[in-house]
């Protein structure tokens, strides 16, 4: 088989190969690789023939929908650039995002139709704003003209970073960018990177994120059906899986616990399921031993951002094992292709079990970040590494361990701390339904670890309850010294944890040093 590289060469490719077979569902809305190639060459003409040009922006503000995914698809084949944005943002948030990407058209998704009333007086320059019935008659009317397709490496997708540590960041992503992982993968040649012809994709995260269109991307890949969840809810993955053949899903590890969590969960048929694929945020250990006995699937667990397309490693399911297997605290290996390094404060490459800055160089890298060549320079060196800003080391045997953001490590008494592995420690306590820690400013050790704890319905924590729970399995400068109880935890639509949220109040008329 040739080398695909573009949207164009696997639409056009599958469209031959498999012309009947289900490419796309949604619901009652099924779409065959034949109807998703013509649908998307009719975006593709629609909008040239609306004016954009290539290097143009456009972009969604709505749920994952099939009607996403056909216009993105399509927009890329012809070389427009989709920026899909997350839809849980509120509108002055949207409205930063559209007047960023200085999109010239924005669509709104299903059930969004007061969008434009919504966005109204906030934009700084004037888009057509797209109803979703507009751009599905749009489509269905235009006359499909022949266009010249995108090259492998312009952009074709503006992904917005999370937010997770400041304002989103708009990571373009060439054709290149997005097919890497599938190359990558198929390079391994592994049961798990494998995808048979008999498998289908759950899209269940949200398309403004890597982990939501990535999934969709995969799909066509593979040129296998991508089932559509327009957001995510434990009955709709649960559904997915018994009645739509869905043998892989990627979800956060919150995701993963309210799947948990929900009542129907132990009932249901998880037969035809083969892989978990969970990533985008730490994992605490009891919650996947718990995970890991309740499915019968497999687990992989990726490990990337936004501005790497999403996964550079992948911790396999043999690394999985619930008793006490030291690998399962690892995100696992590079994939071929991927480079990984650890530096050290001074810029240069640490001794192998030294923690650092995790660095990754590979055909993943973000073109750069719209519009800031600042924030680019000192994220991406001119010879392609990307400094990740997140804090790891790599074992012997080349498994990558991450520990956290680097601006989370706390710094106490000179120790560094990883709010992940204390976190992980107190999840397991029978009253924790979720947990954070983080660290706030002390006279005598710089900062001292604070967790705040979710009491699980019905019950109560103690602090020193829980300040013993974890003397018992970290070390005691690791112990927070204080435990707040709250409602929930502040997490973004990632399901990120917002550590700088919880931190502020702690820290007002303090200046907090940055790793
Ligand atoms: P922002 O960059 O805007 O602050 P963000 O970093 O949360 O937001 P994303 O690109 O969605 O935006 O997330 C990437 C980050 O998620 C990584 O840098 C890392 O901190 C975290 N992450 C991803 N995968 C894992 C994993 N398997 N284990 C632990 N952390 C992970
Ligand atoms: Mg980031």
């Amino acid at each position: 088989v040739t080398e695909l590289f573009t949207f164009d060469e696997f639409l056009t490719h599958w469209a031959g190969e498999r012309p009947d077979r289900l490419a796309m569902r949604e619901e009652d809305r099924v779409f065959t690789y034949a109807e998703l190639e013509d649908r998307t060459a009719k975006v593709a003409t629609a909008l040239l023939a609306a004016g954009l040009k290539k290097g143009d922006r456009i972009a969604w503000i709505g749920k994952n929908s099939d009607l996403y995914f056909t216009l993105f698809f399509g927009a890329a084949r012809a070389g427009i650039v989709m920026a899909p944005i997350g839809w849980r943002l509120s509108p002055t948030e949207w409205a930063y995002i559209v007047n960023d990407t200085q999109a010239k058209m924005v669509f709104a998704g299903p059930g969004f139709d007061t969008l434009a009333e919504q966005l109204a007086g906030k934009l700084d320059h004037v888009p057509a704003i797209v109803s979703a019935a507009e751009a599905r008659a749009m489509i269905d009317q235009t006359v499909r003209a022949p266009f010249e397709p995108s090259g492998t490496d312009e952009a074709v997708l503006q992904l917005y970073t999370s937010g997770t540590t400041g304002n989103p960041k708009g990571a373009v992503l060439s054709n290149r960018n997005l097919f890497a992982l599938r190359k990558h993968s198929n390079e391994l040649d592994l049961p798990y990177t494998k995808w048979e012809d008999d498998e289908a994709v759950l899209v269940a995260m949200p398309c403004a994120h890597i982990g939501g269109t990535g999934l969709g991307i995969m799909a066509l890949g593979a040129g296998l059906p991508g089932i559509v969840l327009a957001e995510f809810n434990p009955e709709g993955v649960f559904d997915a899986v018994e009645n739509h053949g869905v043998t892989r899903f990627f979800i956060v590890p919150a995701a993963l616990h309210m799947l948990l969590l929900h009542p129907r969960c132990a009932s249901v048929d998880f037969s035809r399921l083969k892989y978990i694929l969970y990533g985008a945020a730490p994992i605490p250990l009891e919650l996947l031993r718990q995970c890991i006995k309740m499915f019968g699937a497999q687990f992989i667990q990726a490990y990337g951002m936004t501005e790497t397309t999403g996964t550079i490693c992948m911790l396999p399911p043999e690394d999985h094992d619930p008793e006490g297997n030291a690998r399962m605290r690892s995100a696992g290996k590079p994939l071929p292709g991927v480079e990984i390094h650890i530096l050290g404060p001074d810029g240069a490459q640490v001794a192998t079990g030294e923690v650092g800055e995790i660095v990754t160089r590979s055909s993943n890298n973000m073109i750069g970040y719209w519009n800031l060549p600042d924030a680019t320079a000192k994220t991406m060196t001119a010879d392609g590494w990307i400094h990740t800003g997140d804090a790891g080391y790599l074992d012997a045997d080349g498994y990558l361990f991450i520990h956290d953001r680097m601006k989370d490590m706390i710094i106490s008494g000179g120790e560094n701390i990883y709010p992940a592995e204390v976190e992980s420690a107190i999840f397991g306590h029978p009253a924790v339904q979720e947990v954070a820690v983080f660290g706030i400013p002390d006279e005598k050790w710089g900062e001292t670890v604070k967790a705040v704890c979710v009491p699980k319905p019905g019950m109560s924590v103690d602090e020193a309850d829980i300040i013993a729970w974890a003397r018992e399995r970290i070390a005691p400068f690791k112990c927070p010294r204080s435990i707040d109880v709250i409602e929930a935890l502040p997490r973004n639509a990632s399901g990120k944890i917002l550590r700088k949220d919880l931190r502020a109040p702690y820290w007002a008329g303090y200046e907090r040093m940055v790793n």
